[in-house]
């Protein structure tokens, strides 16, 4: 079933920038991340679907029903910023509880869901603690277990671990990746780091300057990039160009290296061998090109800077 849906949506700001005629389904259940560098309108649709920012035209609906006049506090979604945004001067406790005691939740049933909610991101025993007496991480364990008390039919996240260090960032990822599973909910993500896009997410939507280039699985993102945009965006990528003055788009793994003369349309040089743990990088002179390739561990080793070779494509696409 469609959760969110969003019809030809668009917002321009006076500067010019904006979005432009965006069309969207998010199934229930579903993990959907937009995906795309700064400033390319991913906030903007984001607001838009929480009911913090007007756009010029366009339709949302939330569980099939038109949510466009509603304000935030109406809609059926709840939202996470990059900042952790927790009232300072209040308690974790009274943090989680507010938008329950709003809605006029018993306190007991109060008491038993934020108890539960902080188990859920392991975060038991902070009740009593403010929120600068947490770290960044810790934080935004209580911003999500926040949105989640709410209950919302969809959750939006903004960037919600950007402001985290890379170790805590991927512990999180994986977290919030099982709670969304657990709890079956309905998750739109925004997020301008490629990787964290491919690991959590059931769909991307790839956003250049305001459009959705593409909206696909990661694995059809990375396999089939609808544009020389996405394939850059998404991954390694080695971009070459053909006579004919096409492109070939062809993934560092997915080339075969040889000897030279033992097969492969394209031959070259080894420039340089870089060993990367299990794999190696192995950067080719073929001609005018550089091209850049993943080789295991037992064929890297059997090549030297300098060895003539033979490649050849097992997969690509052109452009
Ligand atoms: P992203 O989240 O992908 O980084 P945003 O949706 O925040 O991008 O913004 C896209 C562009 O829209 C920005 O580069 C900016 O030029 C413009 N913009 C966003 N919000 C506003 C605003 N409140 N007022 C004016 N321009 C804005
Ligand atoms: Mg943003």
């Amino acid at each position: 079933t469609v959760k969110l849906e969003i019809r030809n949506m668009s917002k321009q700001f006076k500067n010019g920038d904006g979005v432009r005629d965006v069309n969207l389904a998010v199934y229930e259940g579903e993990f959907l991340t937009m995906l795309g560098p700064s400033g390319c309108g991913k906030t903007t649709i984001l607001r838009a679907i929480g009911g913090f920012a007007e756009v010029d035209q366009g339709d949302i609906l939330i569980d099939e029903r038109s949510v466009s006049q509603l304000p935030p506090e109406k809609r059926p979604t709840a939202m996470v910023f990059q900042s952790y945004n927790l009232w300072s001067h209040m308690t974790i406790f009274d943090n989680l509880a507010f938008g329950l005691h709003i809605r006029k939740v018993p306190k007991k049933e109060i008491q038993r869901r934020t108890q539960e909610m902080l188990e859920l991101v392991k975060m038991s025993g902070v009740e009593k603690k403010y929120p600068a007496q947490l770290s960044g991480g810790q934080q935004q364990r209580i911003a999500i277990a926040r949105a989640l008390l709410l209950q919302p039919s969809v959750l939006l996240l903004d960037e919600p671990f950007s402001a985290l260090d890379a170790k805590i960032r991927s512990q999180m990822r994986a977290e919030l990746k099982k709670i969304q599973e657990d709890l079956n909910i309905t998750v739109v993500f925004v997020t301008h780091d490629q990787e964290e896009a491919m690991a959590i997410s059931h769909r991307i939507v790839v956003m250049n300057k305001g459009v959705f280039e593409q909206i696909g699985t990661p694995t059809e993102i990375y396999d089939k990039p609808a544009s020389q945009y996405v394939a850059s965006f998404i991954g390694d990528m080695n971009f070459i160009k053909e006579p004919d003055g096409k492109i070939l788009a062809v993934r560092p793994e997915a080339i075969t290296l040889s000897k030279a003369g033992e097969g492969g349309k394209w031959s070259g040089y080894i420039r340089t061998i870089m060993v990367l743990g299990h794999y190696a990088e192995i950067v080719v002179q073929a001609g005018e090109q550089t091209i850049k390739i993943f080789q295991p561990r037992h064929i890297s080793d059997t090549f030297s800077q300098n060895d003539p070779v033979s490649l050849s494509f097992d997969k690509y696409q052109v452009y």
